[in-house]
């Protein structure tokens, strides 16, 4: 078997042991990634530390260089990468493309975010007792960054780890998701091929139980982690002293009111609750219908999800793939189940194949059922009349967790309201809380994490403000 070697601080490298990579849609095995030694992990965090200052000491247009080169390359690849995706984690070629293309981005927007990134100074003369003092302020890096990937972007989310590391000036080691490490290895292999200082990176897959030692090391102060909602909240009670941003999960909601397109928001809601296989932190899993429009809208987002063309991740026509194991289908369906045993309707779907489970529609759901309150990471949604906006925007909030809400409104009043009254890190209005664009600020409160993705606000998370007090001038 094909086993892949990571990368320990810019040189690939093999340990003892592999982990074996497969494909949950047939099972076969895709290959497999090498393991770090204890030993390798040690080395590849001394090198980050050791080369902190040069890192951050790197010309802008270094780094810049760098981060244009794995956008280039990756663009230049894309079929193979979009491809690399699909085997490992099932998802469907066309969001695999997708994810390339956005990766792509992702690592362009870094670059010229650091062509941007720079100080300022500030006059202290607004004081008598300060005439003649100047502030220098500049961000520099906090230090070596820890980012943990999870397994349902395993490209791109890893490179919102990577890309605004290097725009800051700052050594990353990066360990993805033991389902799907290969596409992580792939950035490594084109960081590679930069002129970064070595030490500058690492792509560790570490597995689970020896990922704690990582997020211990003292000299890892940053912990950028995207992931599940247990997981993460347990980093940051292991690690309270260091700076810890938590990207997780969601039970993400769109309200449709009566002024919205209808044929548009049932089209964006089936589609975004069940788009591979509603393993996305923003999928939409709650949908709150103003009940005037409520029979009106839910034949169309019966046909809506009915119509999704669903199985094989390899048809460049489908849209919902399997899950990233049974063992994921097995609990959705479970889920659904005791949903069903509690009184609620099924409206589509609500039958599973292997590891894929067909997109469900379900209405009367009980409060306290777990498809309701929980992240159900499978293709379910819920769907609810409400009466107005005031029960809308109660019943979105209503929840543990707070990524992102949608709302289908032509009106701009309610669009403001929304802004101030949901308690998320993202409203969209006229769209999915699915909706992500890579260069804005992205993250969640409550449950769904602290902290913000997105490039500028990273770099911003990666670095602290130092000042510099220039007197007698
Ligand atoms: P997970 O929490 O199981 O794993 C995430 C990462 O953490 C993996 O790399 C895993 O190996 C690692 N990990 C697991 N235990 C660890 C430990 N004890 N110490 C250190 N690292 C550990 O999540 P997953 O199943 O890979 O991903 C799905 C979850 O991620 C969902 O909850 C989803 O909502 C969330 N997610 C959030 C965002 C976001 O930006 N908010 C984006 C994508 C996914």
């Amino acid at each position: 078997m094909n086993v892949t070697p990571f990368w320990l601080a810019g040189r690939p490298a093999t340990g003892d042991e592999s982990i074996e990579v497969t494909n949950p849609f047939d099972g076969h095995v895709v290959g497999a990634a090498s393991v770090p030694t204890p030993a390798q992990v040690e080395e590849a965090v001394a090198a980050a530390d050791a080369v902190r200052r040069q890192a951050a000491a790197l010309p802008l247009h270094v780094r810049a260089e760098a981060l244009l080169h794995v956008s280039r390359r990756l663009a230049e690849r894309a079929d193979e990468v979009a491809r690399l995706i699909t085997a490992e984690n099932g998802k469907p070629l066309l969001w695999a493309r997708g994810e390339v293309a956005r990766a792509v981005a992702t690592f362009r927007f870094a670059a010229e975010e650091t062509r941007r990134w720079s100080g300022n100074v500030q006059r202290l003369d607004t004081e008598p007792a300060a005439a003649g003092r100047v502030a220098y302020v500049t961000r520099v890096p906090r230090g070596p960054v820890l980012g943990i990937s999870p397994f349902n972007f395993p490209l791109n989310l890893t490179a919102h780890k990577i890309a605004p590391a290097i725009a800051v000036g700052t050594p990353i080691i990066v360990k993805p998701a033991p389902a799907t490490p290969l596409s992580a290895l792939l950035l490594g292999e084109l960081l590679a091929e930069t002129d970064l200082p070595v030490g500058m990176f690492s792509v560790l897959p570490v597995p689970n139980d020896r990922a704690g030692g990582l997020v211990d090391d003292p000299r890892l102060p940053i912990v950028s982690f995207t992931g599940s909602v247990p997981v993460g909240w347990s980093i940051n009670d292991q690690v309270p002293r260091k700076h810890v941003t938590l990207e997780l999960g969601g039970n993400g909601a769109a309200v449709v009111l009566p002024d919205a397109d209808l044929d548009w928001a049932a089209s964006r809601i089936g589609l975004f609750a069940n788009y591979q296989g509603g393993q996305s932190c923003i999928a939409v899993q709650r949908v709150y219908v103003d009940r005037s429009v409520y029979e009106e809208f839910l034949p169309k987002l019966i046909d809506a999800v009915n119509g999704l063309v669903t199985g094989d991740p390899w048809d460049e026509r489908t849209q919902v793939g399997p899950l990233v194991s049974t063992d994921a289908a097995v609990r959705v369906e479970t889920w659904v189940n005791e949903a069903v045993d509690a009184g609620a309707k099924v409206l589509a779907g609500g039958s599973r194949d292997g590891a894929v489970y067909a997109p469900t529609i379900l209405s009367e759901v009980p409060a306290d059922a777990k498809v309701a309150r929980e992240e159900v990471f499978g293709p379910v949604l819920l769907v609810q009349p409400v009466d107005g906006v005031d029960d809308a925007f109660a019943h979105v909030n209503d929840s543990a967790f707070g990524l992102q809400a949608g709302v289908f409104t032509r009106s701009l009043d309610v669009a403001f309201r929304a802004h101030r009254e949901l308690d998320v890190g993202g409203v969209i209005i006229g769209d999915v809380p699915s909706y992500r664009a890579d260069q804005m600020p992205y993250g969640g409160v409550k449950d769904s994490g602290v902290g913000r993705e997105g490039l500028h606000s990273a770099m911003n998370d990666y670095t602290e403000e130092k000042v510099m007090v220039l007197t007698g001038l």
